[in-house]
């Protein structure tokens, strides 16, 4: 159990909300950053998360990941809500901005530091690139715990203030080490904010792109660190183009209004994505709704697509990194 009595009395409220709401049926979000307009790849895992909350009866919550000011470009939530509906993924509810959601990320930082799980790390980001050992996959850092013993102030030194780490417990050293959870530069890191979400939220399951799995052993650790009930997570394979290389926001380009100049409808571009996973033959031409029927009767292809389960997945990481 975590250490439920000593949660301020609002947090703990809103944990239990988000366990019952999680018992109550299936809760899936998409959670893009409005750092750019959509390309294929985060269109496709779109159709697929929507698909699976729609296939289990379930909700889907649309949620934009800006906390990240400086990265966000004015437009872009518009954009990603357009190309949503014109593809015919309806979500449920309001849709939620991490933005507004900073007093809630800063309250659960303040209580685990309380708690006496986090610690002031001034390691340097190029320090932390020559000391920490080699990640699981390309461009994750294990953070070797160079501070977390030191216990260095929380204020400024040399005109700097120092991040914010999590004692992550032993099982998480060797996958993703002490996880940052609010940057030098004050602003919440994404571990963190995306992590209470997820809980307090209710979602019991995300889908999201492969090129998150590196993100799945830290965000794992902020789980338990605030609550141990399950959340399930699943990945959708990366989109490549026709070089076999992955999408980046930057491809602009590679979007909806690529798609559209060259006179391609919904029903086509549904047809395009899905094809591409094999849940319709190449070159079908049907709605989301449609898709959706078809795949009422055969769901284990949605399934195959989102490939095993989380904890399968950590057991991968766990022994590509011994
Ligand atoms: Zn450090």
């Amino acid at each position: 159990m975590h250490s439920s009595s000593r949660f301020p009395e609002h947090l703990l409220k809103q944990l239990e909300e988000g366990q019952n709401l999680r018992k109550q049926g299936y809760r899936g979000r998409y959670a893009p950053s409005p750092t750019g307009s959509l390309h294929l790849g985060n269109l496709r895992t779109a159709l697929v998360s929507w698909l699976r909350a729609r296939l289990c009866q379930g909700v889907w919550l649309l949620r934009i990941d800006d906390l990240d000011m400086p990265r966000n470009r004015s437009g872009a939530v518009e954009s990603i809500q357009n190309d949503l509906l014109w593809l015919g993924l309806n979500w449920d509810g309001p849709v939620i901005y991490q933005r507004q959601r900073r007093g809630l990320y800063s309250s659960v930082l303040s209580y685990l530091r309380r708690q006496g799980k986090l610690y002031a790390c001034r390691c340097s980001r190029r320090l932390l690139a020559e000391t920490s050992r080699p990640g699981v996959a390309d461009r994750q850092i294990i953070y070797p715990g160079t501070c977390r013993n030191l216990n260095l102030p929380w204020g400024v030194q040399d005109q700097r203030l120092p991040s914010w780490r999590l004692r992550v417990n032993k099982e998480f050293s060797t996958t993703c080490g002490d996880v940052l959870l609010r940057r030098a530069d004050g602003y919440v890191a994404y571990h963190l904010a995306t992590v209470v979400d997820e809980l307090m939220l209710g979602i019991s399951e995300v889908v999201r792109g492969a090129d998150l799995i590196n993100a799945l052993s830290s965000q794992l650790a902020v789980k338990d660190a605030l609550d141990k009930s399950p959340v399930n997570y699943k990945h959708v394979p990366i989109f490549c183009d026709s070089q076999g290389r992955k999408l980046a926001k930057r491809d602009g380009s590679k979007g909806l209004d690529m798609l559209k100049d060259k006179g391609m409808d919904a029903s086509k571009v549904v047809g395009l994505l899905a094809g591409g996973l094999g849940l319709v033959p190449l070159g079908s031409q049907l709605s989301a709704v449609e898709l959706f029927g078809e795949l009422t009767n055969n769901t284990d292809l949605i399934d195959r697509v989102l490939g095993p389960s989380s904890s399968l997945v950590e057991l991968a990481i766990n022994q590509k990194s011994s």
